[in-house]
This record gives C-alpha cells, structure tokens and sequence, in this order.
C-alpha cells in the first residue's frame, strides 16, 4: 500500500528539538546534508523546533530558514520540554515519514540511511536502540536500570520497549499519534503504545558534540514517573493489596491476642496498651485498603481524561483519505 505512487518521490521530514544548541545545529545540518545527498529518490525537509532556547540557537535556524527552503523553524512561546517540542515538530512535518532526532549528534545522521532503509522495506516504525556499548555515565545507567525495572513492575509485567526518541515513523503513525491528546507524554512511549509494524535499529551513541546534556538526572527521573503514572494503576492496586495485607495480619493478631488468653493459657496474656497498638494497625489497614479502593476509581478517571484513542488505524481499504484522522490545530 505504501509503495502505491512510486513515480512520486516522497518526502521525508526530519524533526530536531533545539533547547540552546547553538553550537551543534549548523554541525548538524551540515552533517544531515551530506547523508541525504545520498538518498537523492526522496524530497527532505528538516522541522527545527525551537523550545525557547535562550542563545542564539533562534538566530542560527532563522540564517538556516533563509538559505534553504526545506528548513521549516517552529519556535515555540517558551520552554515545553523536549517531548511538547517534538509533538509540535512532528504537528508541523508534513514528510511521508518522520523521523526524530536530538540536536547534540548523539544520534548518528548515518544511520538514517537503515531507518529510511527499513522504512522503504515496510516498516512503518523504524526506532534506534542504544547499542550494548554505548557509554553512559554510572548513574545514569543506574538510573535507566531501576527505571526500566520500575516500569516493568508498574505495568504488570508488560516489557518496556526499547529504543530512544532517534526513530522513524511512517505518516500513518504521525497521523495516529495526533490523536493522542494527553499532554504529560513521553513522546517514544506514546509511539511504541501505537502499535504498527515496528523494528529496531542499533547504534552506539556518541558523546553529545557541544554544550552540557539538558535533560537533567531530575528531569529524567520526572519522565520516569511520568511515563509509569500514565502507563497504569498498578501503583494504586498495590496500596489497596498492602492495605488488605495489614488490615488482615491485624485481625488475625487481634483474634489471637483475645481467644489465646481466654481458651488456651492465660500465659497468653497482652497488656491493653499491646492490644491497642495492633488494633490501630488494624486501623491503618482498613484506611489504606480504603485509599486503595477510591484509587482504583481514580486510576478510572485518569484513564478516561487522558482520552486516549480507543484504536488505531493501520490501514483502511475502500475509505476516502479524509476520514484519516487530521493533526488538531490548538
Ligand atoms: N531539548 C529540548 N527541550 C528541553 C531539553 C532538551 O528541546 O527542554 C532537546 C535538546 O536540544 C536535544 C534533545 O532535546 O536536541 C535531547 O536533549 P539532551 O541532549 O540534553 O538530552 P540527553 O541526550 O541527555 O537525553
Ligand atoms: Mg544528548
């Protein structure tokens, strides 16, 4: 279906957040141009989105928008954060893929020649996964192995997806992911819930070219929970089962302290002040128990105000293209 116009060269939209990157945006285009000189069968566009970077970075994409006509610059009122600016990049690309990268060269423009490569075999999502080398410092490494243990427990076993935010995606996918209207988001697990034909690509991340990495350890650890908070209420059934678990051990020991003294010895003798302290352990447990139950009804509603779409379409035969679904204007 994809290949269904194969004399109309297709285009390709190459979508970078920019959060002060003075230095790295003209070694990037730079180094994109040259990658893309080789794939001279498809039409390119880049979407530079500026996320109110306060150097120059605006300055440079302008000079850039000025030389070349297929530099498309979205600037944003202020800082969004690396995942709005992404979801305004790939709003604003119009390419029949999309793919998106970091601005700092961590993402090798050589690899986009197998993304596009996968692409042109079928794939409709196409991501790049950090190789078992790359270099990461000690805590964040710490950090993304606890994450991705975290998450794993938090969404009942379902394996997190790997891979980073350097992918492909086909305009079906894009058109997909605009349906997706929460706005805490995490722009590769969105796509990775999406579904579609997807395969991996692996490489080893280079060190960022210029500048310190924006995304802070805190900044990360906020996507963290982020993502696990909006991928589940298991954390909200947890306390419902801890709450059960204490609210029973109570009764139990409860139960004990009282039919002990009087049936088998009156050894088994707890003074009021014991007897107190579990009976308020008891207390404790009916009151998380009772947490948990109004969590799961909260755990409901968050579901429902994020307003996920309820499906997605991959393909549709015998249906005009404007039933497709269309990028909200907001
Ligand atoms: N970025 C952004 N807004 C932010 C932080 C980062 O658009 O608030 C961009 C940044 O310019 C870069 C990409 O997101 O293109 C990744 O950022 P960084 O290299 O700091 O993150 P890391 O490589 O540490 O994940
Ligand atoms: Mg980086």
């Amino acid at each position: 279906m994809t290949s269904a116009a194969p004399s109309k060269t297709r285009l390709v939209s190459i979508v970078v957040p920019i959060f002060n990157e003075e230095k790295n945006i003209e070694p990037l285009h730079r180094a994109l141009q040259d990658v893309i000189s080789k794939l001279g069968d498809l039409r390119w566009e880049y979407v530079f989105v500026d996320d109110g970077s306060r150097d120059d970075s605006l300055l440079i994409l302008a000079k850039l928008a000025e030389q070349y006509s297929g530099v498309k610059v979205i600037s944003l009122a202020r800082n969004f954060g690396k995942e709005l600016a992404l979801t305004a990049g790939v709003t604003y690309a119009a390419g029949d893929a999309i793919v998106t990268m970091d601005a700092d060269l961590q993402h090798p423009p050589t690899l986009l020649l197998e993304l596009v490569a996968k692409w042109r075999e079928g794939a409709d999502v196409v991501v790049a996964a950090r190789g078992a080398t790359a270099k990461k410092s000690i805590a964040r490494r710490a950090s993304s192995t606890v994450f991705r243990w975290l998450a794993r427990l938090f969404s009942g076993g379902r394996p997190m997806e790997e891979g980073t935010d350097y992918r492909l995606i086909d305009k079906k996918v894009r058109a997909a992911f605009l349906l997706v209207r929460e706005r805490r988001r995490a722009y590769r697990q969105i796509v990775d819930w999406l579904g579609f034909k997807r395969v991996t690509v692996e490489f080893d991340a280079a060190e960022r070219f210029e500048g310190k990495p924006t995304y802070s350890l805190s900044k990360l650890w906020d996507l963290a929970i982020d993502m696990i908070v909006s991928h589940s209420s298991v954390p909200l059934r947890l306390l419902l089962y801890v709450g059960l678990l204490i609210a029973t051990a109570s009764t139990l020991s409860l139960a004990w302290m009282f039919l002990a003294f009087y049936f088998i010895s009156p050894k088994w003798y707890y003074t009021p002040l014991a007897q107190a302290v579990v009976f308020n352990t008891l207390l404790i447990g009916i009151l998380l128990t009772a947490i948990g139950v109004v969590g799961l009804y909260v755990g409901r509603i968050h579901e429902e105000v994020l307003a996920r779409p309820l499906f997605t379409v991959r393909a549709t035969l015998n249906v005009e293209e404007s039933v497709l679904p269309k990028p909200y204007d907001r």
